[in-house]
């Protein structure tokens, strides 16, 4: 059998699906990758450009070129839906693309809850590419009172990123929950100590119920006054996907373990858009990245009629925390380490990975 294998979204996943594709396409097919951005942003170096220890273009995996060195198809596009009889991705461009086999890698967006205008007054952190140019014109524009909503691992690290950049602006770091609520209580009581030390002013356990121009509205508590207000919230699916016929999980595609989606064995999902039936796991970078080398064995195998395998992401990760200066916190499980050693170790992995879509 031949055909054409379209991967929907340039994400951590699909990165290495090109490379691995590429390099042993199995004999016959064809394969193509969907992207609306040609240039992608590494999710683990946006504090660090934010804080200004490096520059974009260090970040940055540019898809067409990553694809052309490897054989694979670029379409610059967006996808809007699927049509399954006929096997059809459809483009936002109001074209389609045939497919033989599918996969989706197209990532996540801040959740906008009930929150009365998020949606036209706060900046969102994803995409992270429009997020870091609105970001430096927002940033640059004037005298600045920051608020970032969203407590976990990326709020917290645009926080202490935008201190580093800017140590004259008040900024607020508004969390619906405890603060990095998945990680040991001794890294909170750390990271709590670190805000404050750099005059981050912390409400934790509040309910945002509004986002307006100048001020960010809590439930029962005085405004919190902000000219530019980030949301970091949890990881939400993208709505379009509610509009295919695929079986969701909280919106996001529920997959097996072999990474197929439950209704379509020819279609596949993997990163934070997919929910691994069964498995519980945090929408992280980490995870996205390792989905790679099973999603692209995968792929092949069903491109071969061979049998699929099954992945399991590991339960214990390493979970990075930059805090502005070239400082982080590790934490893996109860363990965890901080110094700038953490940051020089940090800045290794983030750079090599990069770099190996970078210059392939
Ligand atoms: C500031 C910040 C820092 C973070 N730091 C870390 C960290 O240090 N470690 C960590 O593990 N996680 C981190 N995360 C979380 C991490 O960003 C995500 O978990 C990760 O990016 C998910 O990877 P992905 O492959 O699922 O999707 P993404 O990397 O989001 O990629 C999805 C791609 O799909 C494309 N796409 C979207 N919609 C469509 C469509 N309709 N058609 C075609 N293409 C589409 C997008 O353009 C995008 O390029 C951070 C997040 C933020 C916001």
């Amino acid at each position: 059998m031949a055909g054409r294998i379209v991967l929907v979204g340039g994400g951590h996943a699909h990165l290495h699906v090109v490379e691995d594709l590429g390099r042993a396409c199995p004999p016959g097919w064809e394969i193509v990758l969907v992207s609306p951005e040609t240039r992608v942003v590494y999710s683990g170096m946006v504090p660090g450009i934010i804080a200004g220890h490096y520059r974009r273009d260090e970040s940055e995996i540019d898809l067409p070129r990553l694809c052309e060195a490897y054989g694979v198809g670029y379409r610059r596009a967006r996808a809007a839906g699927i049509d399954r009889r006929q096997k059809r991705l459809m483009l936002d461009d109001g074209t389609s693309l045939p497919y033989d086999l599918l996969s989706f890698d197209v990532g996540s967006v801040p959740a906008l809850g009930d929150i009365e205008g998020a949606r036209d007054h706060a900046l969102p952190v994803k995409p992270l590419g429009a997020f870091l140019g609105n970001l430096d014109r927002a940033v640059d524009a004037a005298s600045r009172r920051i608020a970032i909503v969203g407590g976990g691992p990326a709020g917290v690290e645009i926080a202490l990123a935008l201190r580093h950049r800017q140590e004259a602006t008040a900024i607020a770091l508004v969390s619906g929950g405890d603060l990095l609520e998945s990680q040991p209580s001794s890294v909170r009581r750390q990271v709590r100590g670190i805000l404050a030390a750099r005059s981050i002013v912390l409400h934790e356990n509040v309910e945002v119920i509004r986002i307006a121009p100048d001020h960010v509205g809590i439930a029962g508590c005085p405004p919190i006054a902000s000219n530019l207000t980030i949301l970091a919230t949890g990881a939400a699916a993208p709505s379009w996907l509610a509009t295919t016929d695929l079986a969701l999980s909280s919106g996001f595609v529920a997959v097996h373990a072999t990474l197929q989606t439950l209704t379509d064995p020819d279609i596949f999902a993997a990163g934070d858009c997919a929910d691994i039936e069964g498995i519980s796991r945090p929408k992280a970078g980490v995870f996205a990245v390792r989905a790679g080398p099973p999603l692209a064995a995968n792929l092949r195998a069903r491109a071969l009629d061979r049998p699929l395998r099954p992945w399991s992401p590991q339960a214990k990760h390493l979970a990075v925390l930059a805090t502005g200066p070239k400082h982080a916190v590790a934490t893996r499980g109860r363990l965890h380490v901080s110094g700038r050693f953490v940051w020089w170790l940090k800045d290794r992995i983030d750079r090599s990975w990069v770099e190996r879509f970078r210059k392939p």
